[in-house]
């Protein structure tokens, strides 16, 4: 059993228990969000002791260098000292430039970074509301295009991140953000290959990201974009998409609806996301497959995909699992 020292407080360890956990459970407030080393919310430093490999896995070297680590995937087996990140070292500063409402739900936050930032398309950042309060957003922006970053929110009942976010910010705050991270995003050098881009909700954000960035990039084959929603409220960015569908041929925008009140505005399609994915083709194979949304959706869909013939190694997902989803697949 190793002793972690944090803030003056000693925690005990042991091997089936993250530093997260363990730190957690003595009521410690250390921000984390998916659990799984991903996000990288809870990354921490530390000041004394051996760092176990596998809590740096995906860091950059620099941050590995500086002694940061992800609680989470942090299993001591010496005693350690962590502290949390200092301000500034890993959060950078930018500024609400725009906002707007893309549905009743859903608010587009845009922001200006105070400093380099590099990411790709897709990709999502941890948004901080303040030191202890964070929560991932894929970005729908595109570097070298756009000289922000464009984060779609949607309003969760009771959500403690996006309640403030529709509430309380506004053009002109100021606040911290962490990343990027994650692995879904448009790779060039196959541009032959159809894309199949499927998703629901605020799922669209990094699914609008990566098909401006493969367009941009001069793709060839085809791309398909589903988004789905309950009902037509839930859509958005329609006549966006629709113009982006006109003017690149190989771009097709579908969206769909499980149920609408009355006749179903034009374009739209009365069905689930799931059929209308996998009848854009008799066959998947070959294919590449960007799933966002809803855990549930996206767990069911890369099943379907997968069975229809894509490839597990060409179907990229992002679930946006909430901080009570992280915990209970944690349990
Ligand atoms: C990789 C990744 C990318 C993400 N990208 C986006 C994005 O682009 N846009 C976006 O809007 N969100 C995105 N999310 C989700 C986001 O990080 C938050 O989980 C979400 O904003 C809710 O946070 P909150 O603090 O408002 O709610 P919390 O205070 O964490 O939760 C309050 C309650 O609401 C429930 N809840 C949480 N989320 C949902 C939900 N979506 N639907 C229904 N109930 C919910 C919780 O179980 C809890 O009971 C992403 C998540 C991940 C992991």
């Amino acid at each position: 059993m190793a002793k972690v020292t944090y803030n003056g407080q000693i925690v005990d360890t042991d091997a089936d228990t993250s530093l997260l956990e363990a730190l957690l459970a003595q009521g410690c407030e250390i921000p984390n969000s998916c659990r799984a080393g991903a996000c990288q919310s809870c990354l921490m430093q530390a000041t004394k002791g051996e760092i176990p490999a596998q809590a740096q896995a995906g860091l950059k070297e620099t941050l590995k260098a500086q002694g940061y680590l992800l609680a989470c995937r942090c299993y001591p087996h010496q005693d350690m000292e962590v502290r949390l990140p200092v301000s500034g070292a890993v959060r950078i500063p930018v500024t609400v430039i725009e906002e707007d409402m893309l549905a009743t739900d859903v608010k587009r936050v845009r922001v200006r970074p105070e400093a380099d930032f590099v990411y790709r398309p897709g990709q999502y950042v941890t948004l901080w509301c303040d030191a202890r309060l964070g929560r991932s957003y894929s970005l729908a922006s595109v570097p070298g295009r756009d000289d922000h970053l464009e984060m779609h929110i949607k309003l969760v009942p009771d959500g403690r991140m996006s309640r403030w976010v529709h509430e309380h910010l506004h053009v002109g705050d100021r606040l911290l953000l962490q990343g990027p991270a994650g692995n879904c995003f448009y790779v060039p050098g196959a541009p032959q290959q159809n894309l199949l881009l499927a998703g629901t909700g605020t799922g669209l954000a990094p699914l609008y990201g990566i098909a401006k960035d493969a367009l941009r990039a001069g793709h060839q084959g085809d791309i398909y974009l589903l988004h789905g929603a309950p009902e037509p409220s839930g859509l958005y960015l329609r006549e966006e998409l629709s113009a982006l569908a006109r003017a690149h041929e190989n771009f097709r925008y579908i969206s769909c609806v499980l149920v609408s009140d009355g006749p179903l505005p034009e374009g739209i399609q009365l069905g689930a996301i799931d059929e209308l994915a996998l009848g854009v083709a008799p066959s998947l194979a070959g294919w590449k497959i960007y799933l966002c949304g809803v855990p549930q959706l996206v767990n069911q869909l890369r099943k379907k995909i997968f069975l229809a013939g894509a490839r597990i190694n060409d179907i990229y997902a992002d679930p946006f699992l909430s901080v009570a989803d992280a915990r209970k697949a944690a349990a």
